[in-house]
């Protein structure tokens, strides 16, 4: 089986399924982050060379499989796995955990994409604003030389930054007591964060409430129609003893 990784889920599946008898895995990465959290079992770094690289890739290697457990931003490799998956005929399944979901105190404004968040951070009173949307997501925010950006990303940015910025080089997990202390330090006065789920980075949006930061939400590219899709690591381990039992 092929997992197309990067995730805290894709890590989950692969160790769930390493020492199964009659399985054998093969997780993927982009190779984006210098120091990426290896899966257990065999892993191979690099793009493919598009859904062309990937056909081959599944052709020529046994699998019989594909996971797309990327994450919910990674809209170009989850199209090609998608178009690759058909072409070969390989069974295909999206492992995605689901999106936040506001909770009563929360102050959520939902944008579709960084540009609108940036334009929606312009319209709110001057201030620090906490932005943790990546590394490669910031020339948004560089014409905005009013506020100060407080910026959290695993490895420094690419392109534009902020021309006011501060900036924390930082992984996951995080508390809400280090959110909370990181937001009174900086005196953060708004947040904006992509809708990408899971318990390894919500710790910010807890604080936010607590804080009556409000908070703006970038939401997730749309999902390639088709392929089953499966929320947690059972359900991927079940989809799979279905096609490839
Ligand atoms: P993307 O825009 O969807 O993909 C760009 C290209 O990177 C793809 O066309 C593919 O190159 C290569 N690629 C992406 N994921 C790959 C994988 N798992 N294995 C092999 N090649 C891969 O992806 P992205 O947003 O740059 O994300 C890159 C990786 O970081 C993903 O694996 C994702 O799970 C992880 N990640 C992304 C985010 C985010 O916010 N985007 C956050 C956390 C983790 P080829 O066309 O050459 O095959």
């Amino acid at each position: 089986m092929l997992i197309l990784g990067g995730t805290g889920e894709a890590r989950s599946l692969a160790a769930a399924l390493v020492d199964t008898p009659g399985r054998s895995i093969v997780s993927s990465l982009a190779g984006r982050v210098s120091n990426p959290a290896l899966p257990v079992g065999d892993v191979r770094i690099g793009g493919f060379g598009g859904v062309e690289g990937l056909v081959d890739f599944l052709r020529s290697e046994p699998i019989d499989a594909v996971v797309d457990a990327t994450h919910s931003f990674a809209a170009t490799i989850s199209v090609h796995a998608v178009e690759a998956a058909a072409e070969t005929g390989h069974p295909l399944l999206v492992l995605r955990r689901p999106g936040w979901i506001e909770q009563d105190g929360d102050t959520w404004l939902r944008v579709p994409d960084i540009a609108t968040a940036a334009t929606a951070v312009a319209e709110m009173p001057a201030g620090c604003v906490f932005v943790t949307t990546g590394r490669r997501d910031l020339a948004a925010f560089a014409d905005d030389s009013r506020r100060t950006y407080l910026v959290r990303t695993v490895d420094p940015p690419i392109g534009p930054t902020p021309t006011r910025m501060i900036l924390l080089l930082d992984r996951g997990p995080f508390t809400v007591e280090g959110e909370m202390a990181l937001l009174g330090e900086h005196d953060v006065r708004a947040l904006v964060t992509k809708d990408s789920g899971g318990e390894m980075t919500s710790a910010k949006l807890a604080a936010a409430r607590s804080r009556a930061i409000p908070v703006v939400m970038v939401d997730r590219p749309p999902a390639s129609a088709g392929p089953p899709t499966a929320a947690t690591v059972p359900e991927a381990i079940a989809w799979l003893d279905s096609v490839a039992g």
